[in-house]
Formats: C-alpha cells, structure tokens, sequence
C-alpha cells in the first residue's frame, strides 16, 4: 500500500526547514501528516557542500530560522561545519520528519493537473512512492 501524507517537503536546506517549521505551527503532526525527503546524507542542505576556508562573519551570514536564534558563529568553523550543526539541530529541536538520503526522482500528478494526490517516485533503501495532497518544492539551486 502506498503512504498518503497531507504534505511532503523536498529538501532540507533553509527553505525546507522553514517550510517544516510552517507546517507544524499549523498542526501537521511529523511523520503522520507530512515528511521531508532530503537527498544529502546529512543536515546542512547546499551548506555543507562549501569549502572549508568558507566562514560566517565577515561577508557571509545566515538568517535564523523561525524558533530557533542562530547567535553569534565561530568565525574559525567552516561554514559547511557550523550551518550543518545548526541545521541539524533545528531538525532535533522540532522532531522534524527528515528521510535522507532519499533523493526524489519524480513528481506526477495521475489524475491529472491541479486534481487528486500528487505521486511522489524516490530513491530510499531502494525506490519506494508516497502520495500527498501538497508538495513544497525547497530543492535549491
Ligand atoms: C558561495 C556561496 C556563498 C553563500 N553565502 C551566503 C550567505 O552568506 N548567506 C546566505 O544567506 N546565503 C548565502 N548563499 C546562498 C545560500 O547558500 C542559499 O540561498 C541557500 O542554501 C538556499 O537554501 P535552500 O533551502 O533554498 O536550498 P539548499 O540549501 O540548496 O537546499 C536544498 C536541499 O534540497 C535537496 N534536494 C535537491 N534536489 C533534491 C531532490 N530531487 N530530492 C530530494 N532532495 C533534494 C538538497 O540535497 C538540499 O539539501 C551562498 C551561496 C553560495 C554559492
């Protein structure tokens, strides 16, 4: 049988999280009303793809994320170090419903456009397909 959800979020980074967090407040219950499929191996989303002499607090910087005040960073961290950890603490914080890896090949629509659930096909120990009623696309660049 084929899990149905009320929403599914693709992607981890900022957007994904935020649009996680979004969800909740609105009182969708993790894992039961909606999951998010993140195709990295672990928190970070685009930032922990950057180099290591990378670093916040000079010329770069990140928004909190709503519920959680991101402070001052540790300007001798990479980057990819700090927003990762960050990131990864948010998802424990909110007990956010994150799969991963678990990189999403497609999205259909059976019924037809703008009607019915959406097919969510993607790759998790294996290909596997949920259905949801609402898909947040926050896959990045
Ligand atoms: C060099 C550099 C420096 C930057 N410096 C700053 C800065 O100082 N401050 C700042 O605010 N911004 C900065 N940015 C921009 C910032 O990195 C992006 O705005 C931010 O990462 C976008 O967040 P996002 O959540 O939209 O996407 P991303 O962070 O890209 O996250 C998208 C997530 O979706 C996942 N994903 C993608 N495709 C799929 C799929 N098919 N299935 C499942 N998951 C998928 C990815 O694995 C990823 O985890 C910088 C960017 C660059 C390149």
């Amino acid at each position: 049988m084929t899990t149905h959800y009320r929403a599914v979020v693709i992607g981890a980074g900022q957007a994904g999280l935020a649009a996680s967090h979004e969800l909740l407040t609105r009182g969708l219950r993790p894992w039961h009303d909606f999951v998010v499929l993140d195709a990295n191996d672990a928190p970070g989303g685009a930032w922990r793809h950057r180099w290591d002499s990378l670093t916040l607090g000079k010329a770069h910087g990140i928004a909190s994320l709503p519920g959680l005040p991101f402070g001052k960073a540790d300007e001798t961290v990479p980057a990819s170090v700090v927003v990762a950890d960050y990131y990864g603490d948010y998802e424990r914080k909110f007990g956010l419903p994150v799969v991963r890896p678990a990189p999403v090949t497609r999205v259909t629509s059976p019924d037809g456009p703008r009607r019915g659930p959406l097919r969510v096909e993607y790759e998790h120990e294996g290909a596997r397909v949920l259905t949801t009623d609402v898909l947040l696309n926050a896959t990045g660049t």
